[in-house]
């Protein structure tokens, strides 16, 4: 059974543990390039459009070139195929700037008029791993969760767009460390707040309040990544008579509401237990909002969806 796939943006199959980027690579380098994370289950990569929607619009923020989904869409197949349907497994897609020595070059060649070569090639691949162990402990049990200041205003993504915040940048290491400074506190992940004390994400997921018969999720402008699971949450909730809204939340809204929720890719839904050492007993319909995420990224599909 193959632990490991690695396809390349032309369709080839790759032995995943031979090297592949150079070492000048501008997503090494700076962590300037894109990704997305996408749940591989039964063959299939789960709510592929909707990430490959978000692909191009942190493209569109990091001025890449525009990522040819028609061929993200082939490499994803591929990957898929070869990982197998007999479990599931994590998918990355991964888009960087491409070669620092090929940046260096820009400027002669765009004198010289040799525009077609001025753009670097991005560097651009499909890797599936294993599902990491803490994911199905997250999906039974749920997580304990510390609250911590992310330092930033809610205003911030529009005052300053250059921040990229609704972009998923390769930037990620403050988001680690976050993690691991919960983990020093014995906490399983983070609810990053703002300094206005609004609820803000997770470092790897989205966060969602259930309250009576309706969803709650901070909006996009707020300065949070757009969630593809949270989307399709939001869908197939709406179908079941949820009312799905997106709204600020202080972080009071967090210990009053019936149950707090983590979503991502990966983990799907995982229920806040304990919130600053507060334990959160699951409500009576926790059951179903688990459901409803499972169901929504089966069905998300349709591009306009996103
Ligand atoms: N917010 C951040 C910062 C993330 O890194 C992620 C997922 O990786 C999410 C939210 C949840 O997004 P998705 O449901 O698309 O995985």
């Amino acid at each position: 059974m193959v632990d490991r796939v690695l396809v390349s943006l032309d369709g080839a199959v790759r032995d995943a543990d031979a090297p592949l980027l150079y070492a000048d690579d501008i997503g090494v380098l700076r962590g300037d390039g894109i990704f997305e994370t996408v749940l591989v289950r039964a063959g299939n990569a789960c709510a592929i459009e909707f990430h490959l929607g978000r692909l191009r619009r942190s493209a569109q923020a990091l001025d890449l070139p525009e990522p040819e989904l028609g061929r993200w869409r082939e490499a994803v197949e591929r990957a898929a195929k070869e990982w197998g349907a007999d479990r599931e497994g994590v998918m990355r897609l991964v888009l960087t700037r491409g070669r620092d020595s090929e940046l260096s070059g820009v400027a002669e060649k765009v004198t010289s008029g040799d525009l077609a070569a001025a753009v670097p090639v991005p560097t651009a691949y499909v890797l599936v791993l294993p599902v990491p162990d803490r994911v199905q402990k997250a999906r039974t049990e749920g997580v304990s969760v510390v609250t911590l200041s992310r330092g930033i205003s809610i205003d911030l993504a529009q005052a300053a767009p250059w921040q990229l915040l609704g972009a998923k940048t390769l930037s990620y290491a403050s988001n680690m460390a976050a993690l691991r400074f919960a983990a020093r506190m014995g906490a399983d992940d983070v609810i990053f707040t703002s300094t206005e004390n609004r609820v803000l994400e997770g470092p790897r997921s989205s966060v969602v309040i259930a309250r009576d018969k309706q969803l709650i999720t901070p909006p996009a402008k707020n300065g949070v990544l757009p969630g593809v699971t949270q989307r399709a949450l939001f869908i197939e909730a709406e179908k079941a008579g949820w009312e799905c809204v997106y709204k600020s939340l202080f972080t009071a809204d967090l210990l009053t509401c019936d149950s707090v929720w983590m979503l991502s890719s990966v983990s799907l839904a995982a229920r806040v237990n304990s919130l600053d050492g507060l334990r959160m007993s699951a409500p009576d319909n926790a059951q179903e909002i688990i459901d409803l995420v499972d169901r929504g990224i089966e069905r998300a599909g349709a591009i306009g969806d996103w």
